[in-house]
């Protein structure tokens, strides 16, 4: 869909009256993108980085209620959201799956027993469904052997669900796309066009691929700005202020044989009871995450977020308290990431305090959409679908309940069903010309990662790809998952890639190297 030259062909048909520009490319903006296109709405995203370059491909993988958030009694955002969940499981299987939790009690968490009991029974009652247990010491321990014993009182178990962020919001972005959306990448909305009397009508586009880059001013009768953590740069340009709390998060992720988990964990931080996740994830072990103001100054000197060397001891801190036996230290983190949280500043003292709920702004025609969850994507499309709809005079169609695209029939291949489920979720109404494009070997599993060499090449192929960080770092993830940001793999990788994208073997070179560093620099294990 996204083949060669796909870029040209958009940018020379861009000057055109639109309904709709969408100011960014992750989950939000792709899910105001399919609603869009379903309203019949003639709609344009724009993306100043790849697709899933912001906050949506840095989230703890989770589609979640937040257990947490029953704590600070953020109710509705928990309600809101493990409906969402249930609904993603039901539409998008094998993209989105069930993860088993367990919530460990120990004596220092000075928690009884009974209070966790409730906050689980009430997670589950807001789904509403009924699938959570409480656990003896050896239940704990039989599912999660290596869990530390010392002061354990015993615990719960039950469950949210799994996803990879980038491939979720990919899958949505290609269905809008192939029902008449438009979405570009690498193309920044530098200024908002305004008439007279000061109404948004537009935008300036840049591309941002080449230094000079080509520019349009592009009209459109409504602009939505959902560009995350950076909604408010958009927004002051209308003499707006700034209303967002910048939050950083960070991870680092293990080998599966390092920290073999097969079951997600839900712990208290031993230090000060943050609640934290262990999650197995893509065949490794994720931890996560951390919740800290983010410092402005870091922003010019830096291109992305990174864990700092503080947040990577604190969470070696809960590991090694969760998981003492299994001896971890820093040498055996794979890599590490990092995303920023546009949550909404309302002063709380602490920034786990603060509301993770969304909002829609209206400003002299500008629609803002910002905050909340990935987990809530669909909920916060439809609110800001509503607006725009108001805002062009259209009667509200129909809410649309059915967001991704039914997986046909899939033809025979030599892949066990586990791994072909996978590559479904992933490609869904794709699935059937993603294995037809497959070489030999094409279809082997990569190393013990679920998966397999096909994904590289499609990716090259089809999927919008223009640097090798946004392969190896989003389309698939192996600058995550292997070790050195899988440089053992990168001769393999570019006989399969290479070809596909017509680099020379000069571009190779400068894409390999400026790949390798920004792994270094931001996820790496010692970043920064
Ligand atoms: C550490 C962490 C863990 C999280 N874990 C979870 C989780 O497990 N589950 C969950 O439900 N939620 C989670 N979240 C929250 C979730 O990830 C975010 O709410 C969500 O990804 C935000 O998506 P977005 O599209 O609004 O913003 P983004 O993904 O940041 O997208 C905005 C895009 O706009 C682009 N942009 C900016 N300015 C411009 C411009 N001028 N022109 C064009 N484009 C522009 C940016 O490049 C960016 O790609 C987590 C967040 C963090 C930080």
């Amino acid at each position: 869909m996204w083949h060669k030259g796909w870029r040209d062909h958009i940018w020379s048909a861009i000057d055109q009256p639109w309904d709709l520009i969408i100011i960014g490319g992750g989950i939000t903006g792709a899910g105001v993108l399919r609603q869009a296109v379903t309203a019949g709405l003639k709609s344009l995203l724009v993306e100043a980085n790849d697709f899933a370059f912001g906050t949506s491909s840095r989230s703890s993988k989770l589609i979640h209620g937040g257990f947490r958030y029953l704590r600070n009694k953020q109710f509705n955002v928990t309600k809101e959201s493990v409906r969402e969940r249930e609904w993603m499981l039901r539409e998008a299987p094998n993209l989105v799956a069930p993860l088993s939790f367990v919530l460990p009690n120990f004596e220092r968490y000075h928690f009884p027993s009974w209070k966790l009991g409730v906050g689980v029974m009430i997670y589950d009652l807001l789904a509403p469904k009924w699938d959570h247990r409480k656990c003896s010491l050896t239940k704990l321990l039989e599912a999660c052997p290596f869990l530390n014993a010392g002061g354990l009182v015993g615990g719960f178990q039950y469950y949210d669900a799994v996803m990879d962020d980038v491939r979720l919001l990919l899958r949505i972005l290609r269905e809008a796309v192939q029902a008449g959306g438009v979405a570009l990448s690498y193309t920044r909305a530098e200024r908002l066009l305004r008439t007279s009397d000061g109404q948004v009508c537009g935008a300036l586009l840049r591309d941002r691929l080449f230094p000079d880059g080509r520019t349009a001013e592009v009209k459109a009768k409504v602009v939505v700005n959902a560009s995350g953590v950076w909604s408010d740069e958009v927004r002051t340009q209308l003499g707006q202020p700034a209303r967002l709390r910048r939050l950083r998060g960070s991870h680092l992720v293990f080998g599966r044989a390092k920290l073999p988990v097969n079951q997600a964990v839900t712990l208290f931080h031993p230090r000060d009871g943050r609640a934290m996740f262990v999650i197995p994830w893509e065949g490794t072990t994720i931890i996560g995450t951390t919740d800290i103001d983010h410092d402005p100054a870091l922003d010019e000197k830096y291109l992305e977020p990174f864990a700092s060397e503080e947040e990577i001891s604190y969470m070696m801190e809960a590991v090694s308290f969760l998981f003492p036996s299994l001896g971890l230290s820093e040498k055996d983190i794979v890599s590490s990431f990092s995303g920023l949280r546009p949550v909404i500043h309302t002063g709380a003292a602490t920034p786990s305090k603060e509301s993770r709920a969304h909002a829609v702004w209206e400003e002299n025609g500008l629609i803002t959409i910002t905050g909340g969850k990935y987990t809530t994507f669909r909920v916060m499309s439809r609110q800001t679908m509503d607006r725009v709809l108001a805002r062009l005079g259209k009667a509200q169609t129909a809410p649309r309940d059915r967001i991704f695209d039914p997986v046909p029939d899939l033809p025979t291949v030599p892949l066990e069903p586990s791994r072909l489920a996978y590559l479904a979720g992933r490609h869904g109404n794709e699935t059937g010309r993603f294995l037809t494009a497959a070489k030999q070997g094409d279809l082997e599993p990569i190393g013990q990662l679920p998966n397999v060499w096909a994904e590289l090449r499609w990716a090259a192929r089809e999927e919008g790809v223009e640097h090798l960080d946004d392969l190896l770092l989003r389309r698939v993830r192996l600058g995550l998952l292997l070790p050195n940001g899988a440089r053992d793999l990168l001769g393999r990788i570019r006989s399969i890639v290479q070809p596909e994208l017509e680099w020379t073997d000069q571009r190779w070179q400068q894409e390999e190297a400026s790949y390798l560093q920004t792994w270094q620099r931001y996820y790496s294990p010692k970043p920064g």
